[in-house]
């Protein structure tokens, strides 16, 4: 046993060497940006901006307690913002940061730490993803090799397993493009909790009722979520539904609803998702089985449609997992 602890504490300090001499490299090739280098919270040094969100700057940076690469993600509250803007944002960030740190998961980006930096700034640190997100893959790729897209749907489908299968279940209710990072070695990862439910075991998996409408993106949400004049009932078939969205748009280079529409006209067109069944473009082939699968997540009414872990049992993906 100590053997193995003498072996752990060894791959650690050369671990520790590596990272060391990467952080180096980084300082030598840029050396302007090392020198005002800002150290967060004593821990994260960060390096370069890896893009922007609506409301959120995110960087690369590297934490020097766990000597590894992370992606710390700074919320700005807009100083314009009222005192009710400001709080109900905050309000919004904290039970978001809430559902997600609790989730560890391969094919989920791990959330690992949060704080304040000044009033108006605090920083998420995230899992680093260095690959691209799904959606920058699709504006450069459109259409990905059906032997790729099955893979990546079913590591999300991994990811939506198992937030079905905590005591606690979860619906994403946020599957898109954008909210699926890739790692170095080209692992899919589910990120972005902002607007995912709670469903609450009195709920069951039946469905629960949503308090708001919430919004999501329009595109990629089942008809149920349309029902505007009532309160819809909705279930973990919500990421079903998305999901095949996605392995669709991945699939045929289009979303299959909408597509050329903005989001404010599907909104106000009832039959632009609602009543309406899923349609296959001629081009390209596409295998009949990954036809089935779509058909599947997008069966029109919610009662018929399979839940997360009914689909997850689905040939088409346990092939893809080999
Ligand atoms: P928002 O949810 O506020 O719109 P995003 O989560 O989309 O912000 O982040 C903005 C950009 O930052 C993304 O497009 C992506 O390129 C990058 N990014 C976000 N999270 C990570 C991460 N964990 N690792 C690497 N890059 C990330």
């Amino acid at each position: 046993e100590e053997e193995v602890l003498l072996r752990e504490k060894e791959r650690y300090e050369l671990e520790k060497g590596r990272h060391i001499r990467e952080l180096k490299r980084i300082r030598d090739e840029d050396g302007s940006r090392f020198n005002n280098f800002q150290i967060l919270n004593h821990r994260y040094a960060l390096l370069n901006l890896l893009g922007k969100g609506g409301f959120s700057e995110v960087y690369k940076a590297y934490d020097l307690v766990e000597y590894r690469y992370v992606a710390c993600k700074l919320h700005g509250l807009n100083a314009q913002w009222s005192e009710e803007k400001k709080q109900s944002y905050i309000r919004h960030a904290i039970r978001e940061y809430n559902i997600h740190k609790s989730l560890v998961h391969n094919h989920i980006v791990r959330l690992w730490d949060t704080f304040e930096i000044d009033h108006n700034t605090f920083c998420t640190v995230l899992e680093h993803c260095s690959g691209r997100d799904l959606d920058a893959v699709l504006k450069n790729t459109p259409i990905l090799p059906e032997k790729e897209a099955r893979i990546i749907i079913a590591q999300i489908f991994q990811g939506l397993v198992y937030l079905n299968k905590r005591l606690q279940k979860i619906i994403h209710y946020d599957l898109k493009p954008g909210n699926v990072l890739f790692d170095d070695v080209g692992v899919a990862k589910v990120t972005d909790f902002g607007l995912s439910k709670i469903v609450d075991d009195d709920a069951g998996s039946q469905g629960m009722e949503l308090t708001s409408q919430g919004a999501g993106t329009y595109w990629y949400l089942p008809p149920e979520c349309f029902e505007l004049n009532k309160t819809p009932l909705i279930s973990s078939k919500v990421d079903v539904w998305s999901a095949g969205v996605l392995l669709f748009q991945m699939l045929f280079g289009k979303r299959p609803f909408g597509h050329d529409q903005t989001q404010e006209r599907i909104l106000r067109e009832d039959t632009i998702i609602r009543a309406r069944k899923v349609e296959f473009p001629s081009k390209p082939t596409v295998s009949n089985e990954a036809k089935d699968f779509i058909r599947r997540c997008l069966t029109y009414n919610q009662a018929e449609r399979p839940d997360v872990l009914t689909i997850a049992q689905d040939a088409y993906l346990s092939y893809a997992k080999r």
